[in-house]
């Protein structure tokens, strides 16, 4: 199969995935580079972006075609995020907080719920949002406390979800919120639309990197929401945000491997540019064993996010693997991004070139969906199960 990527050699399993991966280097070539840094120095959310993508049809990549999706491996929906990455994280992150967000009807939803959201959802008119953690409930999310009280055909809403990528922009919600006493097994999922009365938005967090994602509280105040809106069974949500964390913590190792892949192409590039002692600098073998080094580490990097989709993909068990890539996609763009920025200089610590744009990004990559302690904790825990 031709490759897709100047940078990157692919080897994808289709030639409808090798034309999906040639369109989205096309849309970023045209729609994402010209605006990513405009927008990210400016903290502008790029929704028309997204409804480009989706009238693209990447918005809903690995579900069913039945329902208006991609019907595309993971592996192919992932190399799809990772394309997006390497020149604009935010966008590649909200395509993956997006897809995320409709796993709990696609996968736990009944077939009329299926039949009546999830064509508009994955469709790419409507953006999703996912809503776990709170305030005082990060890395413990068992723990959350946002109450949700049966009241005839409704639920009603109480409690504040902090860092929701999305928020105040998503047309849905996945809210996780607690529906008994019963710890983890007091957990439910509802499908919330954004309109909700009662669902407000509080202003955007102000971060460090990611500032073209809108990332706020969201807070409900005796918000009803409609019980059909239920995804599964009542307390059955943990087990809910767990499955869909496993896909979105690939997500996330995809967005790692594009920003990484970004840093790499632009320190490269800049080391055959730039000269000093009358010799362009990639000559020095100080500087090429760092290039060496990164490449070396973005391509183990991206083997492993792949492994754990081919994995999904044949329908076996990789919560191990996807916490795996997690972490170790992350780390890797963390030490990409950082010695990038070492092979400019003076100019990697400017704003002039996009380098130390891709550091800031690598550093949220290791926090959000599960830090990187949390995802060792997961290996661990599989390891101790054998
Ligand atoms: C940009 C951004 C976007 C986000 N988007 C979303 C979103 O869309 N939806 C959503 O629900 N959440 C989102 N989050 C929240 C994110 O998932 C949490 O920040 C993350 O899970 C960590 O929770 P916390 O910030 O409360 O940290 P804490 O849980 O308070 O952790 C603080 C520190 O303690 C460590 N720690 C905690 N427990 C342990 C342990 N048992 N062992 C070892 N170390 C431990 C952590 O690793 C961390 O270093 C987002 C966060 C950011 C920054």
């Amino acid at each position: 199969m031709p490759s897709t990527s100047p940078s990157v050699d692919r080897t994808l399993p289709t030639e409808e995935a090798t034309a999906l991966l040639e369109l989205t280097r096309e849309l970023v070539r045209e729609e994402l580079a010209p605006r990513a840094a405009t927008y990210e120095a400016e903290s502008r959310f790029p929704r028309d972006v997204f409804r480009t993508l989706g009238k693209a049809g990447l918005l809903g990549l690995p579900y069913p075609e039945q329902y208006g999706g991609g019907g595309q491996p993971f592996e192919v929906y992932l190399q799809v995020v990772e394309e997006l990455a390497t020149v604009w994280a935010s966008v590649a992150e909200g395509v993956s907080v997006h897809t995320l967000a409709c796993f709990p009807l696609a996968a736990f939803g009944t077939e009329e719920q299926r039949r009546q959201w999830l064509p508009d959802m994955i469709g790419g008119e409507l953006l999703g949002a996912y809503c776990l953690s709170e305030p005082q409930s990060g890395s413990d999310a068992a723990a959350l406390s946002t109450k949700a009280v049966r009241d005839g055909d409704e639920y009603v809403v109480n409690g504040t979800k902090a860092w929701i990528t999305h928020g105040g922009e998503a047309d849905f919600y996945a809210l996780l919120c607690r529906t008994s006493d019963d710890g983890a097994r007091g957990i439910s999922c509802l499908l919330t639309p954004g309109d909700t009365p009662g669902l407000s938005a509080g202003p955007p967090e102000r971060k460090m990197g990611f500032k073209g994602s809108t990332t706020a509280q969201m807070r409900f105040d005796d918000a009803r929401i409609a019980a059909d809106r239920l995804m599964g069974e009542e307390g059955q949500g943990f087990k809910i945000a767990l499955a869909a964390l496993d896909g979105g913590r690939l997500g996330i190792a995809a967005c790692a491997v594009g920003v990484a892949q970004g840093a790499l192409d632009a320190a490269l590039a800049y080391a055959k540019e730039r000269e000093q002692f009358g010799r362009p600098i990639l000559d020095f073998q100080g500087v090429s064993f760092m290039v060496a080094d990164m490449a070396t580490q973005v391509e183990a990097a991206r083997a492993l996010y792949l492994e754990a989709a081919r994995r999904r993909d044949r329908g076996q068990s990789f919560g191990k693997q996807a916490a795996m890539a997690k972490l170790f996609c992350t780390d890797t763009a963390m030490r990409v991004t950082t010695d990038a920025v070492q092979v400019l200089g003076g100019y990697g610590y400017v704003e002039d070139y996009p380098v130390e744009r891709y550091m800031r990004e690598a550093k949220a990559l290791q926090i959000v969906e599960g830090t990187n302690q949390i995802q060792r904790l997961v290996i661990g825990r599989h390891l101790a199960k054998g």
